[in-house]
């Protein structure tokens, strides 16, 4: 039977003196996300390069989905643990080999050593126990090259850990270690991908949506909380900033040169941004800007827009195709929300022939029209956050 569940977090072990602090956030992390699906505490043990889940007698599935959720995870594998003798190692090794589902034709065994001072190196204990498991079944062969199953066996210093299965986790670093960034998440398909992205690299993220009620409905609001909500999969809780984005549409598209409205709406949203950020003490700012996708998505655009602030601004999908990010979407299940038909702020006030090209002096005189100030004050005054818990259970199969 599996007693433990072996995780493998990759990645951390380069990362030298931190490797301390990035543990504890990712064990912290890991029985976060198991409480929340699962209801209890987990035991969980660390030792060099690697976390053990103490099952306790529950059936190791049942952890599957938590653990392919939690990002800093590389991997992981339910494993027999068995005390440092090669006869018992052999004796599980079979154990293992017997209990799998399909009976494979083909094996081999692959045995790592960390621990030195286990008396039987690598190479020999993998012929021992590939002899012990050939004199005790019929029909099996040893295939050192392409078998049908590996038979796993990590001797480590108190105890050897045994498993065929390696389930894969979704890599990155725990949430938690890179601080914290705004997220301009609108409803189409760009920006929750950048978001989680974003948490990939062990940001936590705020979102904030920019809302031009009556203009864009209810159902356009619901749609990017429904998209918050897809992203507390991998956390546990999303703060949503809506800001209302109204008045300050109205006043530009009555004001200002009609092709540099989305220019001088995206310069709003970035100064509204980054106050806001400021606020939350957030670092950083992060969009599903694409280069080359939109008007706005030139570098000439770009450069205008990140004009007005000094906070750096991640756009995690900058040199990505659209098909690129279309295929993470729909691993990450934001796809199908993101595809309602709902209207976004920008598109309801859509200029006829927008500037590839806008010039920062141009973007300058237009805006001084409008009382700069005060628009952008009286919108981070009005808005609203809206917390989105994960919810237990809240998934739909593990990636
Ligand atoms: P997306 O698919 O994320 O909407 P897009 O390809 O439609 O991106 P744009 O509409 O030009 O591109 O938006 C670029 C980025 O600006 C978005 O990825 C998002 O980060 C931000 N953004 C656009 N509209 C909003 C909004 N209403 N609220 C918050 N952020 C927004
Ligand atoms: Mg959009």
């Amino acid at each position: 039977m599996y007693d433990h569940i072996l995780i493998r977090y990759g990645e951390l072990s380069l990362k030298g003196k931190n490797q301390k602090s990035f543990v504890r956030q990712l064990v912290r992390n890991i029985q976060d996300k198991i409480k929340n699906y699962n209801g209890e505490k987990v035991f969980l043990d660390i030792e060099k390069g690697r976390i053990y889940l103490k099952l306790n007698g529950q059936a190791p599935e049942k952890f599957y989905e938590p653990l392919s959720k939690v990002f800093g995870i590389f991997s992981f594998s339910p494993a027999r643990k068995v005390q440092l003798k090669i006869e018992a190692i052999q004796k599980v090794a079979l154990e293992e080999l017997n209990s799998l589902q399909v009976q494979p034709r083909t094996f081999r065994s692959t045995v790592r050593r960390p621990n030195k001072r286990f008396p039987v190196t690598s190479p020999e204990a993998q012929k021992l126990i590939g002899s012990y498991i050939l004199k005790n079944t019929e029909n099996l062969q040893v295939d050192l090259h392409h078998p049908d199953v590996e038979i796993f066996v990590e001797i480590r210093d108190d105890a050897a850990y045994i498993y065929t299965n390696k389930i894969q986790g979704l890599g990155g670093l725990p949430l938690g270690t890179g601080g914290k960034a705004v997220l301009l998440l609108s409803g189409g398909i760009d920006s929750p991908v950048a978001g989680w992205l974003t948490m990939k690299r062990g940001i936590i993220v705020e979102a904030l949506h920019f809302y031009s009620y009556p203009y864009t409905s209810e159902r356009a609001k619901e749609k990017v909380l429904d998209l918050a909500r897809i992203l507390t999969q991998y956390t546990d809780q999303i703060n949503v900033h809506i800001v209302p984005f109204t008045k300050i549409q109205e006043a530009i598209s009555a004001n200002c040169y009609e092709s540099l409205w989305i220019t001088i709406m995206r310069r709003f949203m970035f100064r509204i941004a980054e106050k806001i950020a400021e606020k939350r003490k957030a670092l950083a700012l992060v969009t599903g800007e694409s280069l080359g996708q939109v008007a706005s998505q030139t570098v000439e655009s770009m450069y205008a827009i990140n004009h007005v602030i000094h906070t750096p601004v991640i756009r995690p999908l900058v040199t990505m195709d659209k098909e690129e990010i279309m295929d993470l979407a729909r691993r990450i299940q934001t796809y199908d929300i993101s595809i309602r038909p709902y209207e976004d702020c920008c598109t309801v006030f859509l200029p006829k022939e927008p500037k590839t090209k806008p010039k920062i002096e141009v973007c300058e005189k237009e805006e001084a029209k409008l009382d700069i100030d005060n628009l952008v004050d009286d919108a981070v005054k009005n808005t609203e956050i809206i917390k989105i818990k994960a919810k237990e259970k809240d998934a739909f199969g593990y990636f």
